[in-house]
């Protein structure tokens, strides 16, 4: 640091929460004041901590205990820069605005609320000419955001695919590997701590939602909220589906997609969706296994790249945290902010009926014939091309008189969701169709 740097005041950071990643990130900036203090250019001063229940015992954070308090509401009044690490709309919220207008800049590693309010966030930002940056709020410490927002900022990205949620990932990947169901799974992970109690915001997909907001959002230059996206989460994903797509040399993974594409009116907009795909084995996204997160991102210059890394808990989340402390730290002692959202694009969010895929459908049909031409012509009828089908002879072994079963094992090529779905439907109305037994959708192989 030069001299004319070190007589300058410490720049004030206020820290709202000190749970999983609030108190990694307090440990961090006491341990490593001097190394942040010289990659800023000034010295960072930690002046208080706000949190729920001031008697709660929180181990040694290796902070004066006289930092805690109850009273978010006037610690961020006293910062320059504040961190909110309690997670959740409100207060979250109030309190990042009321930061913002006391002048602070804001660092953030909540999802749910940028998916939910990041136009109204970035408006006070830009009206207070402070910074609000959110790198741990997808993909906890891997650098995805800022890479997107800065590093790609002279390209056109066209597509993101991401493993987001290291919950559904982890139970996923257990399923795979043990032939176990999804229930059985689920309570597996909460006993080894990587599902929460209540699991829905993971399994249903809503944090996977909020993430390819931000993702999509950043990427196309376009405000999407996390309402906008389309979203399936894994509770219906069975064993057979799994075996299924062993069969096929691929794995399942929860997706959340982002896509730039030509809707069927000729116009351009986004195409955001969130939910369980078959992808081959051979895509760099099925060798992302047990909790761990990865982005994959295509755009016209680059090509394609990869971004691998552990997508939550305390210190890899603290690490983007930091990143960005020490990042608008440095647009403060630069005497501005960094730039601001860029939505210029404003591209519109197209139905899923609109997004193009493919589907692999297992059918139990009667198996006599006739059956196949009956089943392919609802295919045709609805536009849709068959890739393969695959048939097996079901036999019942306790009732050898039962009339003679197969399964139809279908994989179509690529069509619009809508077309897709209508052919399911149509199947199951088929006399000879006796159960529509899975139906799952193919990624990676455009
Ligand atoms: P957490 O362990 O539940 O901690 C939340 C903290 O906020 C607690 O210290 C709590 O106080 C405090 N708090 C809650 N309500 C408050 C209020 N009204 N005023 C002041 N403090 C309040 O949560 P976390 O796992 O650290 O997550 C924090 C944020 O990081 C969330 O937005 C989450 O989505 C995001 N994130 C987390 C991870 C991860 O691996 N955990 C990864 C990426 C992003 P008490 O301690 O007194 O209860």
């Amino acid at each position: 640091m030069d001299n004319d740097r070190a007589s300058l005041p410490p720049l004030r950071v206020a820290l709202l929460g000190c749970g999983v990643v609030g108190s990694a990130v307090a440990r961090k900036l006491t341990a490593d004041a001097a190394d942040l203090a010289q990659r800023i250019g000034r010295p960072l001063e930690l002046v208080g901590v706000a949190v729920r229940r001031l008697d709660r015992d929180r181990g040694d954070l290796g902070l004066d205990p006289a930092l805690l308090t109850a009273d978010a509401e006037d610690l961020v009044t006293r910062a320059d820069i504040v961190v909110e690490l309690i997670g959740g709309i409100d207060p979250a919220r109030e309190l990042i605005l009321r930061a913002m207008e006391h002048g602070a800049s804001v660092v953030s590693a909540n999802k749910a609320l940028l998916a939910e309010s990041g136009p109204e966030l970035y408006a006070a930002a830009g009206e207070a000419g402070v910074d609000l940056y959110y790198e741990a709020a997808v993909a906890g410490a891997i650098p995805i955001l800022r890479p997107i927002r800065e590093s790609l900022a002279g390209d056109q990205v066209h597509r993101v695919i991401g493993i987001v949620n290291g919950t559904t990932n982890f139970v996923l990947d257990a399923m795979d590997s043990t032939g176990a169901g999804f229930v059985e799974t689920v309570e597996r992970a909460q006993q080894l701590g990587y599902a929460e109690a209540d699991p829905t915001a993971d399994v249903e997909g809503f944090d996977a939602a909020a993430k390819a907001a931000i993702l999509s959002s950043l990427a196309f230059h376009t405000r999407v909220s996390g309402a906008e996206v389309h979203r399936e989460g894994i509770t219906e994903v069975s064993a057979r589906d799994i075996a299924a797509a062993k069969d096929m040399g691929c794995t399942v993974k929860l997706l959340a997609i982002c896509e730039r594409m030509t809707g069927e009116d000729g116009i351009e907009g986004v195409s955001v969706r969130v939910h369980p795909a078959m992808i081959p084995l051979s895509h760099p996204l099925a060798s992302v296994r047990e909790a761990f997160n990865a982005v994959f991102v295509e755009a016209d210059a680059a090509g394609r790249l990869m971004f691998y890394g552990q997508g939550a808990g305390g210190d890899p989340t603290a690490s983007a945290v930091l990143g960005d402390i020490v990042a608008v730290a440095r647009n403060r002692v630069a005497g501005a902010p960094g730039p601001g959202e860029s939505a210029y694009a404003d591209l519109p969010v197209l139905p899923m009926g609109e997004a193009r895929t493919r589907y692999h459908i297992s059918l139990d049909v009667a198996d006599r014939p006739g059956v196949l031409a009956q089943v392919a012509q609802v295919f045709s009828a609805n536009d849709v091309s068959i890739e393969t089908v695959r048939q097996q002879v079901v036999r019942d072994e306790d009732d050898l008189d039962a009339a003679p079963r197969a399964y139809l094992i279908i994989v179509t090529h690529t069509a619009p969701d809508a077309a897709l779905a209508t052919t399911v439907d149509a199947l199951g109305d088929l006399p000879t169709v006796h159960e529509v037994v899975s139906v799952m959708r193919v990624e990676g192989q455009h």
